[in-house]
This record gives structure tokens, C-alpha cells and sequence, in this order.
């Protein structure tokens, strides 16, 4: 049972037949075009749909293959865009502690886990990093929303002083999923927004992992109701069967690149963007999550885990016990400097796909975990750590 979805892109299980029989169908009609001047009828649908299901005006989608080359556009969209409108100081772009936006240079620059960019550190640009309001960090007698009204104000001293030369400020909203499933309460999402909107600098939602219901509302800036400049979406956009990633922005950023002068439109080009065999396993995820009524349905399975989960909670070796959503995890307590590798070994023995960061053990099953399933997953779990 892969009960981390495959690293969080799988929604719906491994060969789901709704999604099979769409491929198969597309295969059949267009495998794949180029997106120049050119387009096809599954771009064309899933671009509508997305704008009708993703929160307030981010009426227009700017397609490529992967959550790593989504960063990327955000950020030369965000840099270029304001190169338009003559602040041509700003060039920066800051984002959180323990944040993760991809591992292309460019991404890898506004990532902060150190495990990732060490070795590439001299090939990178210099990124200033906000304090993360993830709650683990929380010292005694504060609580989770003063800890991160603590963090926000920190962004707003920052800003203060930095917002001419600062483009773009991109997070993760709600959960760090990469840096351990670091999550937080909404009204930083909340201050983010205020605090950029006061100094002219655009928020980038990065929900790579937690969009399409993993966070349990269908976008996780839904949270603090907020509406991101720019939205980044891969990984479960289409149920975890194959690369493709979107950039949803504002009518007020599309038209500042609707030019007929080359160097002011906005040049990104990948050769597979917009594959129409990905844009259709969208679709088809798309149709299922409606299908399923996926944030309703995962409420019951998530009450359910949490209820089972009540021994793990109070394990006295787990630490931290979160959930969000259809996302869990927690801290074990272990010398064991090979934790991770060995936990991962020992859930296989259980058919069990799991596989810790570091430390932390985490759920993100798909969202067809049943009832039997979800005892398995738990007790297994209970049985490893007790043998801990
Ligand atoms: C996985 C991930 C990315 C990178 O996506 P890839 O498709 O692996 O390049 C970026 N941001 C977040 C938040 C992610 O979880």
C-alpha cells in the first residue's frame, strides 16, 4: 500500500480505471502537439476548468512539465513583470525557512533545506529567508497563531526596508511538506497577503503538494482565503500519472505580458508543454475528485485515522502528532542514526509503502484508503515504533 501517494502525486490509487480508460482514449486521438501558436482541446478544458475551480481571479494558465519548471516561471513572471512596469530593482525574491520549491537552480535558490543545496550552494542566487511559522518551532506558553503572528511580523520588518528590490515572495501555504511536514496555523497566510499587498511584492503560492484536496479544502490558500499573484500546481494535478505543472495568475499580470514586442512578452518554453496526454489524465483526475466528492468523502477517513491514531498521539516516543487534511505526521524519538532507512524496511515488510523524512514519519495516502486499509496503516505503524 503506497501510503505516501508515490511523494504526494498520486490521488486516486495506481492504475485507476477512469484514468487508464482516458489515456487510452487520448492515445488513441492526439498523444501530443507543440503548444506554439498551437493548441488542443485537452489544454483548452483543463485551463478552463482550473480557472473555475481555483480560488478568486486566477483566470489564466501558463502550462509546462514539472512542479520544478512551475517555480521557475513563477519566478521569471514575477521578475519580468515588474521589469515591465520600470522597478527594475526588483530583481530578489525571498521565501521561508525549511521551504522547498524544486531543485533546478533557480528553484533550488529559493529552497532552504540544507540537505538539497549544500553541494550546489556557489551555483546559486543569494535568497533571503523569512522565519517559518511551522509550529514545531513554537517555545513553551506561546501559542500556534501568537507563533506565527510573531513570524509574519518579521516578514513586514523585512519588507519594510527590502520591498523595492523584492519581486516576489513565494511559500508553501499550510504545510512544509519536504522540510517535514511543517505545518501552520492560517493567519500567516493571511498577514502574507496583507503584508504584500502593502508593499508591492507578489505572493507565489507553491501548492505542488498540498493542492486538489490534500490539505482538506481543494487549495490550501482556502484556508485563510486568501488568493495568491501566482499559484504553482503539479504533482496530483494529474493523479500522480504523468509530469505536467501549471502557473495560474491574475488578468493584471497576463495583460502586462499581452504585447506584440518579443522581449516584453513572457518566453518560456518547454518542448512538451501542455502534453495532451498529461492535460487528459488531468481531466480525468478532475472528473474523479468531483466524482468522489473528495473533500467531503476524505472528512469521514480522516476522522477515522485520527481516531485510531489516539495510541500513536500518545506514544511516548512520537512527538509533534499533526494532521492536516489527508496529510499526517510526527517525531519519533530514536538513536537510531539510520532511522529513516530502516523504518522504510521495515513498513515494507508490512506492505507498506512509507518512507520518513529524517525523523518524521508521515502519512499522504491516496484518497481511496478504506476503512481496513487505514487500521492497517495505523497498527502497522504502532507495531514498528513499539519495536523501536
Ligand atoms: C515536489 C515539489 C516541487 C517540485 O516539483 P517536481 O515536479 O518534483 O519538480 C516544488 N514545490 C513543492 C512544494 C514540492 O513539493
Amino acid at each position: 500500500m503506497d501510503a505516501i501517494s508515490s511523494w504526494w502525486v498520486n490521488l486516486f490509487g495506481h492504475c485507476h480505471p477512469y484514468i487508464n480508460d482516458a489515456l487510452v482514449d487520448q492515445l488513441n486521438k492526439i498523444e501530443h502537439v507543440m503548444f506554439a501558436g498551437f493548441t488542443h482541446e485537452p489544454a483548452v478544458e483543463l485551463a478552463e476548468r482550473l480557472t473555475q475551480i481555483t480560488p478568486g481571479n486566477l483566470d489564466h494558465c501558463f502550462f509546462a512539465s514539472d512542479g520544478s519548471s512551475a517555480t521557475e516561471i513563477a519566478l521569471k513572471m514575477s521578475f519580468h513583470y515588474w521589469q515591465l512596469y520600470g522597478n527594475t530593482d526588483k530583481i530578489n525574491f525571498i521565501s521561508l525557512r525549511n521551504g522547498y520549491h524544486g531543485e533546478t537552480l533557480g528553484s533550488l535558490s529559493v529552497t532552504e533545506i540544507p540537505f538539497f543545496k549544500q553541494t550546489y550552494a556557489p551555483l546559486l542566487r543569494s535568497t533571503k529567508y523569512m522565519p517559518s511559522p511551522d509550529w514545531r518551532n513554537i517555545s513553551d506558553n506561546e501559542t500556534h497563531l501568537e507563533f506565527a503572528l510573531k513570524a509574519a511580523s518579521e516578514l513586514e520588518s523585512f519588507l519594510s526596508k527590502h520591498h523595492t528590490q523584492t519581486a516576489a515572495f513565494i511559500l508553501e501555504p499550510i504545510v512544509q511538506a519536504a522540510g517535514g511536514m511543517g505545518m501552520y496555523h492560517p493567519i500567516y497566510l493571511q498577514r502574507a497577503r496583507a503584508i504584500c499587498d502593502k508593499y508591492q511584492v507578489h505572493l507565489i503560492a507553491d501548492e505542488i503538494a498540498v493542492g486538489f484536496g490534500r490539505t482538506g479544502k481543494m487549495f490550501a490558500c482556502e484556508h485563510a482565503e486568501i488568493v495568491p499573484d501566482l499559484l504553482c500546481l503539479a504533482k496530483g494535478l494529474t493523479g500522480g500519472y504523468l509530469p505536467l505543472s501549471v502557473v495560474m495568475t491574475t488578468d493584471k499580470i497576463y495583460q502586462a505580458f499581452y504585447q506584440d514586442e518579443v522581449s516584453k512578452a513572457f518566453v518560456h518554453s518547454h518542448s512538451h508543454t501542455g502534453n495532451a496526454l498529461a492535460c487528459r489524465a488531468s481531466l480525468a483526475t478532475l472528473d474523479l475528485i468531483e466524482q468522489y466528492n473528495v473533500i467531503e468523502a476524505n472528512q469521514a477517513k480522516i476522522d477515522y485515522l485520527n481516531q485510531l491514531a489516539l495510541p500513536l498521539q500518545s506514544h511516548s516516543s512520537v512527538k509533534n502528532f499533526r494532521n492536516c487534511g489527508m496529510i499526517w505526521a510526527f517525531e519519533v524519538e530514536t538513536d537510531d542514526p539510520q532511522f529513516s532507512n530502516n523504518f522504510f524496511q521495515k513498513a515494507l515488510e508490512k506492505q507498506l509503502l512509507l518512507r520518513p523524512l529524517g525523523k518524521t514519519v508521515y502519512f499522504m495516502p491516496p484518497y481511496i484508503i478504506n476503512e481496513y486499509e487505514i487500521e492497517h496503516l495505523v497498527n502497522s505503524v504502532l507495531q514498528i515504533i513499539n519495536l523501536q
